[in-house]
């Protein structure tokens, strides 16, 4: 017996509608959006996401599923979604099609982490990217975008965002920062003491309790952001609540690489407790530069499916379940089981969805079964029905009983 490997879960039959559910809300709400998919490889050269992720994060350094092909390349399964989007954007040189380009993707991702309830090694990720426009409208379009798909779905999550700045506002706070972390930088740690250095915002985000404790009092950035920034922060609030979308400021929310600027923001469940955020995302003018492109605005989101689904279970979300066959043929010999597949063909000619018995089973296990299926029809061939050409229906859900002719049953059933 070979099982599954850890971290990964199967979605059973009896559960993919679940699913499907939520990746139809995915694209319905990105074609309200004018949103298209976009698809790229479930794997890719390594150095992207060393470029495109950020060699400091924990996803790059510890997380990633690397290997070398037959080849001796280095090939990484995706952790996330954007790089290998922003790959595909330059690559095809999407930058000189008409902007902006606003695209979604629903795939699958991977990441060597300790597996808990809502996160797995393999999960699913919705994803939007729009490229090319500056402006904060476009920010809060993509914000607006996130919200419709959160309620569509029947969750509250509140919204929190929040300015990182850019390069130059964000030297000026990053000093600060430093400045007040430093005579409690030994209380803090080591990854802390390492972001020091390197990327001193990130510390803004540790959940080590000590750590939390030094930076409770620390500088935050939108008392830094340049006037630039400080208007276009301004802007997307204006426009948000245009959209009638209520907000909080959260200083604390960071995205701690370099390419990310301005706009940040997280939407969190309180159901789910610790692991709260449902959805983040933000602005990253400077990640298709990163990769190699000109530079482009870019600003999207990502939200973990196994996360969402979770908790929509847990606050008894509902479901729509999947249509039941309309009709479910119970034939007794092989002359009527003849009859019924050739009904059947028909029926589903007319796109009338219905099964017919393929187990052998008697009558009364028929019948059964009809009503697990909780067909809306029973349709019964026997051998006095084959030879006057009609078939015996019952009503599933009033019991009420019809004789129709062979020649009526798609008529009959369309209804
Ligand atoms: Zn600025
Ligand atoms: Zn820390």
């Amino acid at each position: 017996m070979i099982n599954i490997p850890k971290g990964t879960k199967d979605v059973l039959p009896a559960d993919s509608y679940k699913w499907q559910y939520v990746e139809a809300k995915a694209r319905e709400i990105s074609r309200l959006y004018n949103l298209r998919e976009i698809r790229t490889p479930v794997f890719e050269h390594t150095e992207l996401f060393s470029r495109g992720v950020g060699e400091t994060t924990d996803v790059v350094t510890k997380e990633m599923y690397t290997f070398l092909d037959k080849g001796d390349r280095s090939i990484t399964l995706k952790p996330e979604g954007t790089a290998g989007v922003a790959r595909s954007f330059v690559e095809n040189g999407l930058y000189s099609t008409p902007m902006p380009l606003k695209m979604y993707y629903i795939i699958p991702a991977f990441r060597y982490e300790r597996p808990q309830a809502g996160r797995l090694r393999e999960f699913h990720q919705f994803g939007v990217e729009v490229y090319g426009s500056t402006t904060p409208d476009t920010d809060a379009e993509v914000i607006a975008l996130a919200h419709d798909f959160i309620a569509s779905l029947d969750l509250k999550a509140k919204l929190y965002i929040n300015s990182i700045g850019c390069k130059t506002c964000r030297k000026k706070f990053n000093d600060a920062l430093k400045d007040y972390l430093r005579p409690n930088l030994e209380r803090m740690c080591p990854d802390c003491r390492a972001r020091f250095d390197k990327n001193p915002m990130r510390i803004l985000d540790c959940k080590v309790p000590e750590c939390k404790e030094v930076t409770a009092g620390a500088p935050v950035i939108v008392d830094y952001l340049c006037d630039d920034c400080r208007a276009h922060f301004e802007s997307v609030q204006k426009y948000l609540k245009i959209a009638g979308i209520p907000y909080k400021i959260n200083p604390k929310i960071v995205r701690g690489l370099d390419y990310y600027t301005r706009t940040v923001f997280e939407f969190v469940s309180e159901e789910i407790g610790a692991q709260g955020t449902v959805l983040g995302g933000g602005r990253y003018d400077g990640l298709i530069e990163e990769i190699g492109g000109p530079s482009t605005p870019a600003v999207g989101f990502a939200a973990g499916l196994e996360r969402l689904l979770l908790l929509m279970e847990k606050s008894g979300a509902e479901f729509p379940q999947e249509p039941a066959p309309v009709v479910y043929f119970a034939g007794m010999d092989a002359a009527c089981r003849e009859k019924a597949f050739e009904i059947a063909v028909a029926l589903r000619k007319a796109g009338i969805p219905c099964e017919i018995d393929h187990m052998n089973r008697s009558l009364k296990a028929q019948f059964k079964y009809a009503d697990k299926l909780q067909a809306a029809f029973t349709a019964v061939i026997g051998g006095n029905e084959l030879s006057a050409g009609v078939m015996n229906v019952k009503n599933m859900s009033d019991s009420s009983q019809h004789t129709v002719p062979f020649d009526r049953a798609v008529e009959f059933f369309a209804r």
